[in-house]
Formats: structure tokens, C-alpha cells, sequence
């Protein structure tokens, strides 16, 4: 063993800097949490290349005096703390003192910093924890950060950092969250020279929802208010007709502090239920205070966690307030809960709508589709002569409609409205209404797409979408994909995007909604650049979405549907692996009524 020996200094300040410092996104964190601390009106972040080239922090806060700024770059050095009992009642979103001299230490960090009362600035730098220079210089109010060539020294830490693309959304996302806990602070987030996010500073949390997430959630919020105890609640939460496919529109903010929490989540989710569909999550932005004797915020280095000493109050203060707003929202306007998109259609129109939508495609509108509109980038390049494909569909259905196998397909009825009983070459299948759905536009889709021969439908009027940054981030990473899916989507300024074209045979639930449940849901491993995983990823959603709505078959319907899944290679499995179908032989009834042993 080689002997024991304290460690020097840069290495005790990497080893501490790895413990908040990850990526760029937490530089951005720590920096603009201090700029807020400061009492900033404006920040404005400004980042190159995903943040590890430059990243920018500029505050007009109340900056640091001459004779202090060596000193804030000391671990363990901070304002916002004199003794270890002042911990339990924190009203910064500081008070580790670590983050400056974390950052300095792994880049090569510049301030410049003045006070209103100061002449002049004062610019230090400091490049892998080591001092470059201390002088004055002019500048206005406030406090500037640059931080430059993240990570130079710590390679093992450059390695894990993603592409540039993927840092700059995971930054987009953390300013979306500081502006939507401060919307006193008017914010400014650039990438790349490019203007991705601003907020005005007016203080109205609706003009920063509208900012982040557009016209759409903004107009179904139902301002939330409630207080219990030390808890008190105010904000917005969305109508449930806003349904998100996972939690990350689950926002909420604790004494000015963007968090995540399992406890609140539940009660978030627990005043919603029974208004939303199964695995389906609320839209929110609740903006909870908490004496801070009750609340312990140094629990995670990142400080992205808390505690609470009494838990339940605060999940039944914030499952009261979201129960309240919604009963009350309906009290008030009982025709709002009406809203949902709802297809009313007759059992006849619906089932011509189906038969249309199982004929061979050939005969739609594929050609004229791709005449008139263009440039689709679906052009059925190099497949087989289209009679010969036509054919081959009908001989297909011809085996499975032919009489012979008619006969030995009886349908019996629906049970609990999901799952259809038919009697089938001496077995009782039992078959899942929705999975079934979802497999044979799987299958439809994949056949398609392998012939490339994907058929798309036009959108009149075209529909805006407004993108969060994780969404840009996918649509960025997957565009061509998308494409092959059959969607027609172009960049429409403003973190929006136009959609006008969407896959054919999935257009029974509007646009947006299905490219929204296909951003929120698909699995995408971005690292890997894979088109048909993919479209995999967006075909197998898609369809998911698209049976979701749990129509209502009849029993001539259901036929068409199990006729065209027994077709199928693998009629048994839905695309997710889950089973399409259940069987009984006759045998095991049999043995069941002891009829055989
Ligand atoms: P902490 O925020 O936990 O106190 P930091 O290392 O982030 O620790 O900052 C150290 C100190 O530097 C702070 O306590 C604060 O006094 C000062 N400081 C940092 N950034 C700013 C800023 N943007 N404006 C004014 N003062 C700042
Ligand atoms: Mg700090």
C-alpha cells in the first residue's frame, strides 16, 4: 500500500465539484439560482455548443463587493449562511457555498461583477481552480458569469457528456423550470445565437405558461388556490382534457424552488382521479409555500429534492386544492367537462369509415396524394408494379373471407365491452378489442413502410404545435423518421412547428394529440441514429393513441378486425408483446366439466 497523504487542493475541489457539477445544465442551475438569490429582475443565459464551449450568466443583481470576489470562489464560502442553525430556515435557493469554486475548478470561469455603490467592476478569472487574474474593470450593475471549456480538465467527466444538442435541451427544460418558479424575473435563454425562451418579468405565471407551453394549455387553466396549516397553494392546474402520456407536465414549485417530489405527485394525481384516462397525466404548475421550518432542502446536492417534517399535510393540501379547482370548474360551467374530443358517429357510418380504411390502399389516394401535394418524401420508389401488390392483398383476404373459413369463425359476443368470444377451428378465443386494433395497424403501417409506400393525408388548415425543448429535441433527432411515418412537420419559427400531413389511417384523433402522445410515450434513444427503431418506436405509440379512445364495434365490425388480424404472421401478440388474444381448446372445456379425463 502506498502511504496516506492528505490530497492537494485542485483535487479536493474536483473530486467536491463532481458531486454537483454533472453537466452543463447544472452549471446553468447553480449560476442562475445565484443570480435570483442576488434579487435579479433580469437574467439572461446565453450558451455555445450545449453549454460545454461557453456559457454565459448575466444578472442585474446586487453583485459582489471588490474585496469579496476571491472569497466567493472559496469552497465553502457563501452569504446566505453564518451558522449551522440558520440551515432550518433557508429561503435562498443557495446556501452550500460550493458552487462557484465547484465550477472554477473543473472550467476556465470569468466574473465580472459590480454593485450599485461601486465605481467600478471587478473582473477575476480563475481556469481549473487556479487564479489567473484579479483586476478592475468597467461594466454595468450586476453580475456576470462565463463559464469556458467545460470539463477540460476532468476527460472522465467529458466523456459522459451527450451531444451538444441533447445538453442544450436539457438546459432548455431547466430554464423553462427557473422561469416558470420566477415569473418576476424576466428571462432570456439564447443557443447558439438562437433566442429559445423569453419571459417578460410581469410576475403573471399565465404569461409564462403561455411562453413555454403555448396557446393550447394556456387556454384550459383553472387558476388552483388552497391553504392548510403551514402549506399554502396557489397557481395553475390544466383541464383534464390537457392529458399528458407521462408525468413530466407535472410542475410544481416549493417556496420558489423547482422539485421533484414523490408526495406531491401523488396527491397532484390523487385530485385528479377519476378524470382521466387511465395512464394518462395532468397538465400543472402549482405554486406551494411551506414555512421553512417544515421543509428541509439540504437533502440532495443538486437540491433538486426535500423533505417535509409533516408529509401528509402537504398531500392533503395539495390533493384539496386540485379536487376543489376541478368540482368548482365544473360547478361553474358544466358544459366544459364536455369538451373532451368525442366522436359522435353512427354504428353504419363508422362502419363504412372502417371497411374504407381496410380496403387495399392501392386503390386510395396514394398516387394523387403524391401528385398534388409534392413533396411528401414518401415516393414508392423501386417496390413492386402496383396490380401485382393489389393482388396479392385481395388473394389474402380472399383465403380468410373465403366461405369454407367463414364458416369456421363464429363470433359469439362482446364481453365487459373490451374483449370478443369466438369460436375458431375447435377453440374459444377470447380476444382483446384494443390490443387486436393496435396489432393490425401495426402491421398495416410496417407493411407499408417496408414497401415504402406510406400514405399520407394532407391537413387543411394545417395545425401549429408549440414545442418544449425535450420535444424539439426528439423532433430534431427524429425528423427523418417522422417523415417516413408519414407526418409532414416543418420548423414554423418560435419553438412551433406546422404539421400539415399526417399519417393516413390514424386520423381519427387530431394531429396534435397524436404527435403529442407519441413525443411524450416513445422510448427514443437518441445516441443511436436508427431510423427503423425509430419508426418502430413512433409506429408502435401511434397506434397505441390511436385505439385508445375505445370505440364502441359492432359485431360486423369486430369481424373485419378479427378477419384481418388472423391474416397477420403473428396474430397472438399486440406490438408492445403483450398477448392479442387468449385461447381455449375444446379439450380443456371438456376436461373442465369432466366430460374427459
Ligand atoms: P451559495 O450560493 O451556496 O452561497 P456559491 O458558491 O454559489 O454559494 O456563491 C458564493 C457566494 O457568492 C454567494 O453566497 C453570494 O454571496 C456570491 N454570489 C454568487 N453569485 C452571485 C451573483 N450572481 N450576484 C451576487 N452575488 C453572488
Ligand atoms: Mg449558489
Amino acid at each position: 500500500m502506498p502511504e496516506i497523504r492528505q490530497l492537494s487542493k485542485e483535487t479536493i475541489d474536483r473530486i467536491a465539484a463532481g458531486e454537483c457539477i454533472e453537466r452543463p445544465a447544472a452549471v446553468v442551475k447553480e449560476l442562475v439560482e445565484n443570480a435570483i438569490d442576488a434579487g435579479a429582475h433580469a437574467v439572461t443565459v446565453e450558451i455555445r455548443e450545449g453549454g460545454s464551449a461557453m456559457l454565459r450568466v448575466t444578472d442585474d443583481g446586487c453583485g459582489i463587493a471588490p474585496d469579496e470576489v476571491r472569497c466567493a470562489f472559496l469552497p465553502h464560502a457563501t452569504s446566505k449562511l453564518t451558522q449551522a442553525e440558520d440551515l432550518s430556515h433557508i429561503l435562498t435557493l443557495g446556501f452550500r457555498g460550493e458552487a462557484l469554486s465547484s465550477i472554477a475548478a473543473v472550467s476556465k470561469t470569468e466574473m465580472i461583477t459590480k454593485r450599485a455603490e461601486d465605481a467600478a467592476a471587478t473582473r477575476y478569472t480563475v481556469w481549473g481552480g487556479a487564479e489567473q487574474s484579479l483586476e478592475e474593470v468597467g461594466a454595468p450593475d450586476g453580475t456576470t458569469v462565463i463559464v469556458r471549456d467545460l470539463f477540460y480538465n476532468t476527460p472522465a467527466r467529458l466523456k459522459f457528456l451527450r451531444t451538444s444538442m441533447t445538453e442544450a435541451a436539457h438546459i432548455g427544460s431547466l430554464m423553462e423550470m427557473m422561469a416558470l418558479s420566477h415569473p418576476e424575473i424576466a428571462f432570456q435563454f439564447l443557443s447558439g445565437g438562437q433566442a429559445k425562451l423569453m419571459t417578460n418579468g410581469s410576475g403573471s405565471l399565465r404569461d409564462v405558461i403561455y411562453a413555454v407551453y403555448g396557446r393550447s394549455v394556456t387556454s384550459e387553466l383553472l387558476p388552483a388556490e388552497g391553504e392548510e396549516g403551514a402549506v399554502r397553494i396557489s397557481g395553475f392546474i390544466a383541464k383534464p382534457s390537457v392529458m399528458r402520456s407521462n408525468r413530466q407536465f407535472e410542475n410544481y414549485f416549493i417556496n420558489g424552488r423547482y422539485v421533484k417530489n414523490a408526495v406531491i405527485s401523488r396527491a397532484v394525481e390523487e385530485g385528479y382521479s377519476g378524470r382521466l384516462m387511465q395512464r394518462s397525466y395532468p397538465f400543472t404548475c402549482l405554486v406551494i409555500s411551506i414555512d421553512p421550518e417544515e421543509i428541509d432542502v439540504n437533502v440532495h446536492p443538486a437540491k433538486m429534492e426535500v423533505r417535509f417534517s409533516d408529509e401528509q399535510a402537504v398531500y392533503r393540501a395539495v390533493r384539496a386544492a386540485v379536487r376543489r379547482t376541478l368540482d368548482q370548474s365544473v360547478m361553474i360551467v358544466p358544459a366544459e367537462m364536455d369538451e373532451r374530443p368525442r366522436r359522435v358517429t353512427t354504428a353504419q357510418e363508422r362502419k363504412e369509415a372502417y371497411r374504407e380504411a381496410a380496403e387495399p390502399f392501392e386503390k386510395q389516394y396514394k398516387s394523387s396524394l403524391v401528385k398534388e401535394e409534392g413533396s411528401y418524401g414518401i415516393t414508392p420508389s423501386g417496390t413492386p408494379s402496383l396490380p401485382a401488390r393489389a393482388e396479392i392483398r385481395e388473394a389474402e383476404q380472399l383465403t380468410f373471407l373465403s366461405p369454407e373459413e367463414k364458416d369456421r369463425r363464429r363470433i359469439i359476443g362482446q364481453a365487459f365491452g373490451t374483449y370478443w368470444l369466438c369460436e375458431y377451428r375447435g377453440e374459444l378465443l377470447v380476444i382483446d378489442q384494443h390490443a387486436a386494433h393496435e396489432k393490425v395497424l401495426y402491421e398495416r403501417f410496417m407493411k407499408q413502410y417496408a414497401a415504402s409506400e406510406i400514405i399520407s393525408q394532407p391537413l387543411r388548415p394545417a395545425v401549429i404545435f408549440t414545442a418544449s425543448s425535450r420535444e424539439e429535441e426528439v423532433l430534431a433527432a427524429c425528423g427523418e423518421a417522422f417523415t417516413a411515418f408519414g407526418f409532414m412537420i416543418e420548423p414554423f419559427g418560435e419553438r412551433t412547428y406546422k404539421i400539415s400531413a399526417v399519417p393516413y389511417n390514424f386520423g381519427n384523433i387530431p394531429a396534435e394529440r397524436l404527435l403529442r402522445e407519441i413525443l411524450d410515450r416513445a422510448e427514443f434513444d437518441l445516441s443511436k441514429k436508427e431510423l427503423p427503431a425509430y419508426v418502430h418506436a413512433i409506429a408502435t405509440e401511434a397506434c397505441k393513441a390511436a385505439v385508445k379512445g375505445g370505440d364502441v364495434l359492432d359485431p360486423s365490425e369486430a369481424e373485419t378486425l378479427i378477419g384481418e388480424l388472423m391474416t397477420l404472421d403473428d396474430p397472438w401478440h399486440c406490438p408492445h408483446g403483450r398477448p392479442t388474444v387468449i385461447r381455449f381448446t375444446k379439450q380443456e372445456f371438456e376436461k373442465k366439466f369432466k366430460r374427459i379425463v
